[in-house]
């Protein structure tokens, strides 16, 4: 079987070095080129911290996609890069595993008409963390039987986007199960606004920013007598990469847009 040839935009950043390394080390991952902000025309070997890895640098995503033979782009940059360069990647066949949060559900509707027009797939995924995925669909599980949940997520204080993006899967997740529910006292106040997070359906999502955290999350659920607390967390970003690779390896095997992980998990 041929290697499947990898851009990677936005190697440079926390995720993108660990995905520049996930693709130097596993056989049938060739990598094409990286897409970054600086560096234009250089070689990725000349760049601190990438010695020895060969590939060519591109600031230009258009540019990129034309120049390059690829089968798949990682994306980890930022919301706005990520749909552009998402968008430009399926217009030139190439197709995106887009790690990068924060994208709209109008951004996510223009990506899959994209992808149902070309015919090839794309994969969202807002957490790579394959513990992660379990403990949201164990979240999903425990709200059959749970109706009162509030959603704590913890990242680093480096986030752009808040609510994250796993906190608003893990609701929407819960939102297919459960009857709407306002949750708390009917007459309840905010006295301070903000005070009860944000809400979903009933849900409360609270973030919670703070240097030392990297990516966390707690789904606590409350019935009369008891509580449940689902939790994950992931200490480095080497966490993300096995589900990166798994998203890798399914993205060339699709014809449409699939939005989570754990759509391509058993
Ligand atoms: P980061 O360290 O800030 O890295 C982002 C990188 O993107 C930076 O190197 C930045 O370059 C680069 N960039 C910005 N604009 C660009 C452009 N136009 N072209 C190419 N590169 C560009 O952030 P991170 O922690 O790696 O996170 C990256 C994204 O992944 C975020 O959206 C984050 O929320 C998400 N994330 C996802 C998961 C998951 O499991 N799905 C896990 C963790 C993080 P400069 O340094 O020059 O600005």
């Amino acid at each position: 079987m041929e290697n499947i040839k990898i851009i990677v935009a936005g190697p440079r950043g926390r995720m993108g070095k660990e995905a520049v390394k996930l693709v130097q080390d596993t056989a049938g991952f060739e990598l094409a080129a990286v897409l970054d902000r600086k560096y234009e025309g250089e070689n990725l070997s000349n760049i601190e911290g990438f010695q020895g890895i060969d590939a060519p640098v591109f600031t230009d995503a258009e540019q990129c996609f034309s120049a390059v033979e690829a089968d798949v782009l990682i994306d980890l940059t930022t919301p706005e890069v990520g749909m552009f360069h998402s968008t430009a990647a399926l217009r030139h066949g190439i197709r995106p595993v887009v790690g990068t949060t924060g994208f709209s559900p109008e951004d996510l509707e223009t990506l899959s008409a994209l992808t149902e027009e070309k015919g090839i797939g794309c994969i969202i995924a807002p957490n790579f963390a394959i513990g992660a995925i379990l403990m949201m669909k164990f979240s999903q599980m425990a709200a059959r039987y749970f109706q009162d949940v509030e959603i704590i997520e913890l990242h680093h204080d480096q986030k752009l986007d808040a609510p994250s993006g796993t906190a608003v899967k893990t609701a929407d997740m819960i939102k297919n199960i459960r009857d709407p529910k306002v949750q708390g006292h009917a007459n309840e106040k905010e006295i301070l606004a903000g005070a009860r997070g944000a809400n979903v359906d009933g849900m409360r999502i609270h973030s919670v920013r703070l240097p030392g955290l990297i990516a966390h999350q707690q789904v606590m659920f409350g019935a009369d007598g008891q509580m449940l607390t689902i939790r994950h967390d992931s200490f480095n970003r080497a966490s993300f990469m096995s589900g990166v690779k798994l998203a890798v390896e399914a993205v060339v095997k699709l014809q449409v847009l699939v939005y989570g992980l754990e759509n391509i998990m058993e």
